[in-house]
């Protein structure tokens, strides 16, 4: 499962996402914590980040864009992913459809958490008040100065990508100023309506192709092996005559359990010789 959480600052995104890696096992990819791991670290990209970062700006489309394409080719992300806080701006939802194109993977949708921005300014300061009463640090962009700023971005740069993605069919929307729970139970309910959370869905189905191919592939085998043994059968004795029988037999079922498909279909081609032989054995 491959999806966006697209909001703004305060929506709710980061803690969705978390309560979708729990339940689904699928991994976050928030470019907001990679940028602030790599200013925590001085890296290059952390250097030139942390300004931008600090004043509620946008990094460049380039590096994190860059960032994205390495950690999804992370062994973690083959299962799928949650992005959260990426793609931000159009260029950006470009080069990520590219990205997944080139690697025939498909995203699933894009949820967007719709809220009233007068709240945002009061969830912002909530969760810079828990942060530091775990005795955290709060980030520097947390404040209701540089909030402004990211909002103001949000809407300029950030909101055209919810008619990106309409248009594309795959946007929707999510009333974010329910409860969290609340929130979770709609997300996932949507995602159950999409059919992204196919694995229950198509496992059935998947299970009986699986079983049909198994029983195939066996029955094939057993026809092979009656083909071995019947040349051991003396012509017209009734050990020839059962051996004969059970080539017939068995060949007979392998066509019946054969699904359509290419595969199931060269298993019967595989047990036609087999039944041959052993007919030309039978007769010597
Ligand atoms: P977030 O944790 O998602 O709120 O991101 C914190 C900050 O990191 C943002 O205000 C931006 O400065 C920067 N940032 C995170 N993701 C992106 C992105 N996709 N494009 C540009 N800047 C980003």
């Amino acid at each position: 499962m491959r999806l966006i959480l697209l909001g703004p600052p305060g929506s709710g995104k980061g803690t969705q996402a978390q309560r979708l890696v729990h339940k689904h096992g699928i991994v976050q990819l928030s470019t907001g914590e990679m940028l602030r791991a790599a200013v925590a670290a001085g890296t290059p990209i952390g250097l030139q980040a942390k300004e931008i970062m600090a004043n509620g700006g946008l990094v460049p489309d380039e590096v994190v864009v860059g960032i994205i394409a390495d950690r999804i080719e992370q062994p973690d992300a083959k299962k799928g992913f949650i992005l959260d806080g990426f793609p931000r701006t159009v260029p950006q939802a470009e080069a990520l459809d590219e990205l997944l194109r080139k690697k025939h993977l498909k995203l699933d949708a894009v949820i967007e958490l719709r809220v009233n921005e007068s709240a945002l300014l009061d969830r912002v300061e909530k969760r810079a008040e828990e942060t530091r009463a775990r005795g955290e640090e709060v980030r520097l962009d947390d404040t209701p100065d540089v909030l402004t700023k990211r909002l103001a971005q949000y809407r300029s740069m950030t909101e055209p990508l919810i008619h990106y993605y309409s248009e594309r069919r795959k946007l929707l929307t999510v009333d974010g100023m329910m409860t969290i729970e609340h929130v979770t139970r709609d997300i996932n309910r949507i995602l159950a309506a999409i059919g992204a959370l196919e694995p229950k869905a198509e496992e059935p189905a998947k299970a009986a192709r699986k079983a049909s191919k198994k029983t195939t592939k066996k029955v094939a085998k057993a026809a092979k092996k009656a083909a071995k043994s019947a040349p051991k059968a003396a012509k017209g004795t009734s050990k020839a005559k059962s051996a004969k029988k059970s080539v017939k037999k068995a060949t007979k079922k392998a066509v019946k359990t054969a699904p359509k498909k290419a595969s199931a279909r060269k298993s019967v081609k595989a047990a036609k010789p087999a039944k041959k032989a052993a007919k030309k054995r039978a007769k010597r």
